[in-house]
């Protein structure tokens, strides 16, 4: 793999696919935010995010991961890598709608596979189409790195269970129809040494006894997280996911594949960042007028942000190369997402620098980007626990 701010694929599939992708990025999506004036801080509302869903099944991106009987195209893990880190670099407000990262197919991860016959007709076929969509309910204010510790219950009644607790910090939540909630089964791990046994469940968010509030704003502004709150909610058996005390395999399962998911899109927010900043560097002029690019102070800075991105990169094709071969890319995954996190956090932090006070001024890309970076070293596990994954998997390997 050779280092580019602006990538070429030798497959002419994929080839074709990135392009069209970027044409539709940076033409008619591009129009669309304008014209509503869309930013990464507005409060986005379903009706802002349909059309795109709609637009984008039409252009094929929508699920394009997907196996063909479900209207995708059965792409590698490789090829929508590709996809997702154009999505980051493009900049676009509204690109996490493109893939189905927002409520779509992306969210909903591998639990198609769990689904029921039922299941699929009523939740995530009409996800697949952005006629539904859904948010995953894990965390809680007490229980984030440690999920097993969560208060959230399940308890069996009649035909179905009764749910209580209160999720936070769910993202798609304002946008969705129903949500994977985990919850650990009411009478276990009460005790001292009981284990505790958790199930996953379909969640209609219109059910009574379940609400979707606000929640906090996390620090990159966006309004795209909800808390669910369930008081005495009542879930039908028939949407139980899985098999019952199944629920934490499925989750995790589910995070694993996306630690590793996840990478590309910061990846191309990060590529974003070094072009805007080799763009400042190249005109803004200062030191006899010359311009930023010619200091040697700022050059190293600029060669040290592009070795550690093209570093990032490669480790992050690589381990997808291995993962579309069906090897088991656990520890490498954890790898991939420390190793991102914290160098797209240190380009990041180099790009404020270099843009000075721009860098530093609301309104300005690379003082969000950095925001919305940062976050990255807590979403989906944190490093600590990304380095805790590695360290495991050394010292019990597969
Ligand atoms: C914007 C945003 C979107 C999110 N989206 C979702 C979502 O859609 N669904 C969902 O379920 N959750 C979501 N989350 C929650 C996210 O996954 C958690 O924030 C994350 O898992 C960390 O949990 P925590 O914030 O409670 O931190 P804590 O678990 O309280 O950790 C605090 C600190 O202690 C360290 N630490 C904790 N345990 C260990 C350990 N064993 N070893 C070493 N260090 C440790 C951590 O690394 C961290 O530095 C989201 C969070 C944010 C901010």
């Amino acid at each position: 793999m050779t280092f580019s701010l602006r990538p070429t694929y030798a497959d002419p599939h994929l080839a074709d696919l990135v392009g069209r992708l970027r044409d539709y990025l940076e033409g008619e999506l591009a129009d669309y935010e304008n014209e509503r004036g869309f930013t990464h801080e507005s409060r986005l509302t379903r009706a802002d995010l349909e059309p795109v869903w709609r637009r984008s099944r039409e252009l094929g991106f929508y699920g394009i991961h997907l196996p063909a009987e479900h209207g995708g195209q059965d792409l590698s893990y490789t090829a929508l890598a590709a996809l997702k880190e154009e999505i980051g670099a493009s900049g676009r407000v509204l690109g996490h709608s493109v893939l189905g990262d927002m409520g779509g197919p992306l969210r909903a991860g591998d639990i198609l596979q769990y689904a029921t016959e039922q299941q699929l007709r009523k939740y995530l076929l009409p996800l697949i189409r952005g006629e539904r969509a859904c948010c995953f309910s894990l965390t809680e204010t007490d229980a984030g790195s440690d999920v097993r510790s969560m208060r959230t219950t399940a308890a069996r009644d009649g035909e179905g269970y009764r749910l209580n607790g209160h999720k936070v910090f769910s993202s798609a939540g304002p946008f969705a129809d129903f949500a994977i909630v985990v919850a650990r089964m009411a009478g276990t791990g009460e005790a001292e040494g009981d284990k505790p046994s958790f199930s996953a469940f379909l969640v209609d968010l219109d059910s009574p006894g379940c609400r979707v509030d606000a929640g906090a704003t996390p620090m990159s502004g966006e309004h795209i997280e909800s808390d669910i709150i369930l008081e005495d909610c009542f879930v039908p058996a028939a949407n139980l996911l899985g098999e019952e005390g199944k629920g934490m395999r499925i989750a995790l399962g589910r995070v694993t594949t996306n630690r590793l998911l996840h990478c590309p899109t910061v990846i191309g927010a990060t590529r974003r960042a070094l072009d805007l900043t080799l763009e400042r560097t190249r005109h803004r002029k200062v030191a006899d007028g010359q311009p930023l690019l010619t200091l040697q102070a700022i050059q190293h800075k600029v060669a040290d942000m592009a070795t550690e991105l093209y570093a990032a990169r490669s480790m992050t094709y690589a381990a997808l190369a291995a993962l579309d071969q069906g090897a088991d890319v656990r520890t490498e995954a954890f790898m991939c997402k420390l190793f991102v996190a914290e160098s797209a956090f240190r380009i990041l932090d180099e790009a404020v620098q270099i843009h000075g006070k721009e860098g530093l001024t609301q309104g300005n890309e690379i003082e969000f980007l950095f925001r919305k970076i940062r976050m990255f070293r807590i979403l989906t596990g944190t490093s600590e626990i990304q380095r805790n994954g590695i360290a495991r998997g050394l010292a019990f390997p597969a």
